[in-house]
């Protein structure tokens, strides 16, 4: 179990994680450059004293989950695009994961709905002792009922001291699985939902700009290896994206020295998750701390 004052860190890392989702959610507008937000974002979460877990993520339509803009990348938000903004906040290593879906299209809006409403039936179902099935289920039976369809391999997860995943899941369907959830951990419930008639999966994409340290090394020499050392000691393990490194002098340099660490995998990408058909994406997610008796919801 957390202690008090541990419990209250990640309580600050909630509430700004909360602040911020909130603050975003007004700026997603059609036009807006995709880089542009998202810096804005990671400096939203510096000024109110987090400090960003991972790189904010901008997931248009059919993508359900992690890309982040390049630098110096020109997208912007489409017209009628439904926008997924995924914010991590850290307060020393204590994480606050949330996320909110924004319809620019009257379209899609039942979308948005459903997946807000399926993370509520999650949390009411959510307690020490019940089964990770039994939340996923609930997820199912709400999105079910509003003729829509919950990605099946996308999943919440267990969350611990910076680290974003720990090995839990709590899925967004039925299953058999008898796992079950315990006083003192940290879960990221998170919905995702889709039209009837997709396929209701994702499948891996190309490399959507987030990083992860995969070889905790150093390699001999040169830019490589002082990039290297700057990545274990900013971020160690949690993920990270190009435009938070120090560029020293020449950026050619930075890239190359970049290219040279992906290349000898002592980073690794993650892939963009795309829905295998094609279709909108919508995803809800608040981070749920499991007491003893009842929860706590930390990102409201
Ligand atoms: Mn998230
Ligand atoms: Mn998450």
């Amino acid at each position: 179990m957390l202690d008090e004052e541990e419990v209250e860190k990640l309580r600050l890392a909630g509430r700004i994680a909360s602040q911020v989702r909130r603050w975003a959610e007004g700026r997603v507008k059609p036009g807006k450059p995709l880089i542009e937000l998202c810096e804005e974002v990671e400096g939203e979460i510096r000024r109110r004293g987090g400090e960003p877990a991972f790189p904010c993520n901008l997931d248009i339509n059919e993508v359900g989950a992690h890309y982040t803009p390049p630098p110096g990348e020109g997208a912007v938000i489409p017209e009628g695009a439904l926008v997924k903004v995924d914010i991590g906040v850290h307060v020393e290593g204590y994480i606050a994961d949330t996320a909110v879906s924004v319809c620019l299209s009257s379209e899609y809006g039942l979308l948005k709905e459903a997946a807000e409403e399926a993370l509520e039936a999650g949390i009411e179902t959510m307690k020490a002792g019940v089964k990770v099935s039994e939340v996923g289920f609930a997820i199912q039976k709400t999105i079910e009922r509003l003729g829509l369809k919950p990605i099946r391999n996308l999943t919440g997860h267990s969350i611990g001291r910076y680290l974003i995943h720990t090995g839990k899941h709590i899925p967004n369907v039925g299953s058999m699985n008898g796992l079950k959830v315990e006083p003192g951990e940290l879960y990221a419930l998170e919905p995702f939902v889709t039209l009837r008639d997709a396929a209701g999966e994702v499948v891996s994409g190309p490399c959507g700009n987030i990083y992860r340290v995969s070889k905790r090394k150093l390699p001999k020499n040169g830019e490589a290896r002082r990039l290297m050392q700057e990545i274990l000691d900013s971020f160690s393990t949690l993920p990270f994206t190009f435009r938070w490194l120090t560029p020293r002098g020449n950026p050619k340099v930075l890239s190359e020295a970049f290219n040279l660490l992906l290349k000898q995998r002592y980073i690794s990408c993650y892939s963009m998750l795309i829905e295998r058909t094609g279709k909108p994406v919508a995803q809800a997610e608040h981070t749920v701390l499991v007491l003893r008796d009842g929860v706590e919801v930390l990102t409201r």
